[in-house]
């Protein structure tokens, strides 16, 4: 059976951390982390996710603003917004939540954002700098940095020799963490809708990151023996064995399966999810370093 990677507890270690630097950084510099969160209309899953959000960054000790638009604002105020606080001394990370309502163009809204306050990571020049190999300069988008993290804690930094497969190549999960594998010298493949013999292509993976949104794709005998699984989808599905309209989540992988094949796998929930509000908490404290000159926390 799989090592499971506990995405809970090794958020917790890393928002641990964060807690304890922010701390320092207010008796030593008189700083304090800052992060604005702006949310347009009343998408309930959204909702759910900034409330988290601003839970965690209260709790590491940051000065955490919300922003709750009007689902009719326009994209001029929205951006008005953004440049108000790339401004803002006291702000140190901005981010937007998304999908954002159909008549806000949102690449216009990242590529307002300032690159240094993009603790997101969906700037052109922040991507730009992943894609170069500018790695310790960049905000790194939080959930691949999450999914990194996971695979160092199993495989250790320096995946040399080793095949990876990502399924999926989204801008926000797929592409940048490929980037990031091939970084850590793993020999990368980016699986996607139109590959051809998918199940072959997984099977070939020493490291198989999963990010395509269709619950429980991806079979125990696509998966290479003792291969390390990250399983990124987050999908809801009916449950009707725990009573009427009830539904439950689940992985792009089928777990029940691929935990008897690999040697490391995440779970869902419980695996990339929470990882990704710790990474998005160590990117904001890392912001405050950066915009006060001083040495950037590693991770
Ligand atoms: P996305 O933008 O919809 O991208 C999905 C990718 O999967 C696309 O590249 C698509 O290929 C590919 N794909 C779709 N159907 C496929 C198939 N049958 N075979 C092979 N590839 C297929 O999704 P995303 O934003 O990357 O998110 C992926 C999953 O991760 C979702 O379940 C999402 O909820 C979850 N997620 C979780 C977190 C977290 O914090 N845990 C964060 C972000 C996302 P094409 O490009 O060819 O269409």
């Amino acid at each position: 059976m799989a090592n499971v990677i506990d995405g809970k507890k090794l958020s917790e270690d890393i928002l641990a951390k964060v807690k304890q630097e922010t701390a320092v950084l207010r008796e030593q510099h008189n700083i304090q982390p800052g992060i604005a969160v702006i949310i347009v209309g009343e998408d309930s899953a959204s909702k759910v996710y900034v409330a988290s959000k601003e839970k965690r960054a209260e709790e590491c000790g940051f000065l955490s603003n919300k922003y709750e638009l009007d689902e009719k604002t326009s994209e001029s105020d929205l951006l008005a917004l953004v440049k108000e606080l790339n401004e803002d001394k006291n702000i140190h990370g901005i981010l937007v939540q998304l999908p954002l309502p159909a008549h806000i163009n949102a690449d216009h809204v990242i590529q307002t954002i300032s690159p240094d306050k993009d603790v997101d990571g969906f700037h052109y020049i922040n991507a730009g700098k992943l894609m170069t190999g500018a790695i310790e300069d960049a905000f790194i988008p939080c959930t691949p940095a999450g999914i990194m993290f996971m695979i160092n804690h199993g495989l250790g930094k320096d995946l040399s020799g080793l095949d990876a497969v990502v399924v999926g190549r989204s801008n926000i999960v797929g592409k940048p963490v490929a980037a990031l594998l091939l970084a850590a010298n793993a020999t990368v493949t980016i699986a996607h809708s139109r590959t051809r013999e998918i199940d072959d292509v997984c099977r070939s993976a020493d490291i198989l990151v999963a990010a395509v949104g269709k619950p429980e794709m991806i079979k125990g005998d696509w998966i290479k023996p003792g291969a390390t699984v990250i399983d990124v989808g987050i999908n809801r599905i009916p449950a009707p064995e725990r009573g009427q309209g009830k539904t439950r989540l689940v992985g792009d992988v089928e777990y029940q399966t691929a935990e008897k094949v690999a040697g490391f796998i995440t779970p869902v929930p419980g695996g990339v999810g929470p990882m990704t509000i710790a990474m998005l908490m160590a990117n904001t404290l890392k912001a405050a370093c950066k915009a006060n000159n001083l040495p950037l926390p590693k991770f």
